[in-house]
């Protein structure tokens, strides 16, 4: 007989083929596989016995890295094969093979560059059917060399054998290179010229860094600014030309050990530092830390990360010392991939470029994760997991495409029973990040051969992504409510049944309301087809609008108008001049350009403001991040009260108690402990109320504010403890990141 066997999944470049082949060689049985657009298509004829032994170790011995959303098998009629055999891919047929994300280098790709015999030694592209790199190199479907950044480089017949050989770890490795026949760095000076290559330009560079220069890297994904991280003066001078402040440095270290010495890192901290994904894991700094305090300046924790490419890791292996490894781009524009890019726009920041021949295709920033409530929960999801889909429990029976909202863009699209997220293109408020985003959205559309049906937007009138939609999509467009899209990404991510209802708490900075006001404090109840705000943050004014975004300091005057009127202003707890205090109140009291919200991240901003904490940021969420390191040195189990009448959560009261704190001289570690129980209290208090009132008992818990772990860890244990279901991110951002998940999702239930 013969058996048909079509399985989609994560089935190709990971060694599916020679291991198909392999398992029907052992059990005498011909035929053939190959891969097609939507995975991977085998046929084999022999006794029915065999064939079913066949099948079974398909499914169970497959290739680590591989994965199955379906596999379809029947039995057909002998086809008389002579041979098995590894077929030439087929290109028709709808382009539904998911594309895999970019794999950190295998340990034993690692073994064949640092062994001095290997003929990889030392090579910085040497990669394997279990490792290198995918999403950052394919121009299209299906993944063949040909179709990949490495079809300039024709293979030396070493490597040739290597990929025709189908016991061969690079059997059909399609990006396979070496000394002799890939891609090679050079080391060039900020004017562009060349200074040397090959293994003299990693030597070279590894001296540069140590002697305190600032070097652009070519990655997999893009390039990093890189310098010693322990040198406080390359530091600072990265920050200066970078015109980044404040916001932390992420720092690439040669290995485990040391991260060890120089961070406090938990198990989970540990495996998630480990992963494939190799993302950059934020963690608690050790007191005796060698790195220079600039890394991460006013923060006790810090981004670190292990290399991922055989480049990083030669590079760090011969320092001997951690690295900073930030994204190179100007301010808040996109990561810079091309060799052009590079000269023009890193040569004010760069002393020296360190650069490849293998063409970025698409650029890919590092993935950032943090460990909450003992799980790993995604601050940005990019490198490592793009393009690797959300798998939900239902199928879309129209392609959708979800806009994201403006800030730390994301777009996704929804595809039968799978939702493909973006890599972070982030806020779209640069010529070149708008740029980026719409390369974005037709790359995804082509990749995936799909035109969108639906297409789902913010309703923020004023987004560029909302405009965007109108201007292309205008027919087939819909609009989904920001705080609802949160809630939705998170219950879809943890597999919330369609019948089941959840109290929804959306807590961020900023949002558009149905009510065309400025939300961020929504507690609702919701299903996929709907949502009710049951309760939010009494509304106050922000003088100035987005500008308070940038300045707590005007949120918490705003807050202290609330409850002392004009008294506001003679209160000494701000900084502010006798002109800022009229300008402002004038603002506030006229309604001149001061927009009315709800925003719970500027409850924070402005509690940290009030306290003297923060009252300017240099980076998104800073006041809010420091309010929370300040309580986590106070153990602290006293709140402060809050009123709740008609929908509304009344924060004045807390407000009125900070100041008496701050009054009676209250260690501002505990006040800021106490502001954080509060919004704990607050949040299980109302579950409570809405639980009794619906006898719903799943929470969703969503929005940046959520990134708070004192916040997430104790509300979700509180929770628990009570008999609620809660549910937390952990494969999308609880952040904006995540918000084109929530939109995809959205389309389904109109
Ligand atoms: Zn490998
Ligand atoms: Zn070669
Ligand atoms: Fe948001």
């Amino acid at each position: 007989m013969r058996l048909k066997l079509q399985i989609t999944g994560l089935v190709q470049g990971v060694g599916f083929r020679p291991f198909v082949f392999r398992v029907a060689e052992e059990l005498g049985l011909n035929g053939y596989v190959l891969n097609d657009t939507s995975g991977v298509l085998i046929e084999v004829e022999g006794d029915r016995h065999k064939l079913d032994k066949f099948l079974l170790r398909i499914d169970r011995e497959k290739p680590g890295l591989s994965k199955f959303y379906s596999l379809q098998h029947s039995y057909l009629e002998e086809a008389c094969y002579k041979i098995f055999e590894i077929r030439e891919s087929k290109d028709q047929g709808n382009k539904r093979a998911p594309i895999l994300p970019d794999i950190a280098v295998c340990d034993e790709c690692f073994n064949d560059i640092t062994a001095p015999k290997n003929r990889r030694f030392i090579y910085p592209f040497t990669n394997c059917t279990n490792c290198g790199p995918r999403f950052t190199i394919i121009n299209s479907l299906p993944y063949d060399r040909r179709n990949t950044s490495m079809k300039d480089f024709q293979m030396c017949p070493e490597c040739e054998r290597e990929f025709n050989l189908v016991s061969d770890r690079r059997f059909h490795a399609q990006p396979n290179a070496c000394h002799a026949c890939g891609p090679w760095i050079s080391l060039h000076n900020s004017e562009g010229d060349l200074i040397c290559e090959r293994e003299d330009a990693l030597e070279k560079a590894v001296n540069l860094i140590r002697r305190g220069n600032i070097l652009a890297v070519k990655g997999l994904g893009g390039y990093h600014l890189v310098c010693d991280a322990t040198d406080s003066k390359a530091v600072d001078k990265l920050r200066e030309r970078k015109q980044r402040e404040e916001k932390p440095m992420a720092v690439m270290f040669p290995d485990l050990n040391y991260i060890r010495r120089e961070a406090i890192i938990s198990g989970p901290e540990e495996r998630a530092i480990n992963s494939i994904e190799k993302p950059v894991v934020i963690v608690k700094k050790n007191k005796g830390s060698l790195l220079a305090g600039s890394v991460s300046p006013n923060n006790s924790t810090v981004g670190v990360f292990l290399p991922y490419t055989p480049l990083h890791h030669l590079m760090l292996r011969k320092l001997k010392k951690p690295v900073v490894a930030t994204s190179a781009n100007i301010t808040d524009e996109p990561i810079v991939k091309d060799e052009k890019d590079a000269f023009a726009r890193l040569s004010q920041i760069a002393d020296y470029i360190l650069t490849h021949n293998r063409e970025i295709v698409r650029r890919c920033d590092d993935s950032v994760v943090r460990i909450a409530a003992d799980r790993q929960t995604p601050v940005r999801r990019s490198r490592g997991f793009v393009p690797a889909p959300v798998i939900i429990p239902f199928k879309f029976n129209r392609p959708v495409l979800a806009l994201g909202p403006d800030m730390n863009n994301t777009i996704a699209l929804g595809l039968d029973n799978r939702i493909f997220l973006s890599q972070h293109i982030g806020d779209l408020d640069t010529p070149l990040a708008i740029e980026f985003y719409e390369e974005t959205i037709s790359d995804f559309l082509r990749l995936f051969d799909v035109k969108p049906e639906v297409v789902v937007a913010d309703m923020h009138p004023g987004y560029y992504s909302t405009k965007y939609g109108e201007r292309h999509y205008r027919d087939r467009l819909v609009k989904v409510q920001h705080h609802f899209a949160h809630i939705l990404s998170c219950m879809i991510e943890n597999e919330v049944p369609e019948d089941t209802e959840v109290i929804g708490f959306s807590f961020d900075g900023t949002g558009y309301g149905s009510d065309n006001t400025i939300w961020g404090s929504e507690v609702m109840t919701a299903s996929y087809s709907g949502f009710k705000r049951a309760y939010h943050l009494m509304p106050y004014k922000l003088p100035g609008g987005d500008k308070a975004v940038k300045e707590p300091v005007r949120t918490a005057f705003s807050l202290l108008y609330e409850i002392l009127g004009d008294e506001a202003g003679a209160s000494d707890h701000l900084p502010l001049t006798e002109e800022e205090i009229s300008f402002f109140t004038t603002m506030i009291k006229n309604n001149i350009n001061s927009p009315v919200t709800t925003s719970m991240g500027r409850l924070f901003d402005g509690v940290a403001s009030i306290i003297g904490l923060r009252h300017k940021v240099s980076y998104h969420a800073q006041a809010a991040i420091e309010l929370e390191q300040l309580a986590l040195m106070s153990e602290e189990t006293g709140s402060y009260a809050f009123s709740l009448g008609d929908g509304i959560i009344d924060q004045r009261p807390i407000i009125e108690m900070i100041l008496n704190d701050l009054k009676a001289d209250v260690p501002k570690e505990i006040i800021a402990r106490k502001f954080h129980n509060t919004i704990v209290k607050m949040i299980i208090f109302t579950a409570e109320i809405l639980k009794n009132k619906t006898g719903i008992s799943h929470v969703a818990l969503s929005g940046g504010v959520f990134q708070n772990s004192i916040l997430l860890e104790n509300v979700f244990y509180k929770l628990k403890e009570r008999g609620f279901t809660p549910v937390i991110h952990q494969l999308v951002p609880a952040n904006d990141g995540g918000i084109s998940l929530g939109q995809a999702v959205f389309s389904r239930f109109l």
